[in-house]
């Protein structure tokens, strides 16, 4: 039997794949050079942005990710990462009075002061309740595949995270297309006819690691129950005028939570009584400036521009089934819930590593 999802499939190439991953996230990437490993004789990885998404997401990676990095020998390149970062968030926590953690799934760092070595003070946190530095106790056998410096976790951003992925995915022999868009697809009992834009290849299998809106899951007819948002929350890099009126680190009033730094410019916010009015409508300054007002009850702060900008939600949905055929989902394709406990991105890197093999 053959099915049908998407868009009709043009001619095809007769170009042959193990895999057709489709999405360039940090799960895509991770999965696919988790393939090669594994034995997949080509992997083809199709990304529809031409770029590395520079939004802000993910800062902080969680120890049975940092496990994963660590085995494969990632740690080292990502540590360069992580001191560069560290020095920006130290600039920050110089220039402002830092109430509390500033850890916010971005972290913050510098050493106890109890004589133990220098570790990261943000340990992780638990929808904003930080978990205690000094209760962490590495000396268990859990931790003996972890870097020492790294302590519970590892501050990285998203963006920097997909990029060193790339770069090993591709010196693992995977072929990565940018600018290419995933529109359909056909299954039979011996493989996948995957679309991409005007032309078809054929794999073995597709995976759709194509994120939380996932074209893939929508085609292939996954069901994905789950419960409707109820908040609205803002993730923004921005310019700010008055931003020494706000205060550094997590905050919580009476309207909301609100976090400012831990690097210039980045803030967050998150209100609890109603979901956005539209979802995918482009976030704009005045948006994010009226949240950030409401929430910090500091009127005179104005977001004079914005560089980067998500809106997220508590949407939380998961798909019933994770395969279908010879289409499988990872990451947020097969799971969304509220990024306020910064575990998408780690749960993701859990579904490749466990996939791959
Ligand atoms: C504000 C915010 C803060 C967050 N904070 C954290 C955190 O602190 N810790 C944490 O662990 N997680 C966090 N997350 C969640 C994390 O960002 C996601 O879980 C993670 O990005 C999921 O990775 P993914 O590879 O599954 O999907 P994505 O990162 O969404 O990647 C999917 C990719 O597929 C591409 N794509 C989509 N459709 C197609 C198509 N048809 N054809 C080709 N390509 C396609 C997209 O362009 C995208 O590049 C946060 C998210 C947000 C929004």
């Amino acid at each position: 039997m053959t099915t049908t999802q998407g868009a009709e499939p043009g001619t095809e190439q007769g170009t042959e794949y193990d895999v057709v991953v489709a999405g360039a996230g940090p799960v895509g990437l991770f999965l696919a050079a988790e393939l090669r490993l594994g034995g997949a004789l080509r992997v083809l990885v199709v990304e529809r942005l031409a770029e590395v998404d520079e939004t802000i997401k993910a800062g902080w990676i969680n120890h049975p990710s940092v496990v994963a990095l660590n085995r494969r020998g990632l740690l080292p390149e990502l540590a360069a990462v992580r001191e560069a970062v560290q020095e920006r968030l130290k600039a920050f926590r110089d220039l402002k009075d830092v109430d509390g953690d500033t850890g916010s799934g971005s972290g913050s760092g510098s050493g106890s002061g109890s004589g133990r070595p220098e570790r990261p003070r943000f340990a992780g946190h638990f929808a904003g309740i930080m978990l205690d530095p000094e209760l962490f106790d590495d000396s268990g056998p859990e931790w003996a595949d972890a870097d020492p410096a790294a302590g519970p976790g590892l501050v990285l951003p998203q963006a920097e995270l997909e990029r060193a992925l790339g770069r090993w995915a591709e010196q693992l022999g995977v072929e990565v297309r940018r600018g290419v868009e995933l529109t359909g697809f056909t299954q039979d009992a011996d493989g996948v006819a995957v679309q991409l834009d005007e032309r078809t290849v054929r794999a073995g299998w597709l995976v759709g690691c194509d994120g939380g809106r996932s074209t893939v899951r929508r085609l292939a007819g996954f069901a994905f129950p789950g419960t409707a948002p109820e908040i609205t929350g803002y993730q923004a890099l921005v310019e700010l005028s008055g931003a020494e009126r706000l205060k550094a680190g997590w905050h919580t009033t009476d309207v909301g939570t609100y976090v400012h730094g831990p690097f210039p410019g980045r803030v967050l916010t998150v209100e609890f009584d109603s979901p956005p009015a539209d979802r995918y409508a482009p976030v704009t300054a005045e948006e994010l400036e009226a949240s950030l007002r409401r929430v910090s009850g500091v009127p005179e702060v104005r977001v004079t521009g914005v560089r980067t900008a998500t809106r997220f939600t508590d949407n939380a949905r998961q798909a019933t089934e994770y395969r279908r055929g010879r289409v499988l989902l990872a990451g947020d394709a097969a799971h969304v819930h509220s990024p306020f406990g910064g575990q998408g991105l780690n749960l993701g890197l859990g579904d490749a590593m466990n996939l791959g093999w």
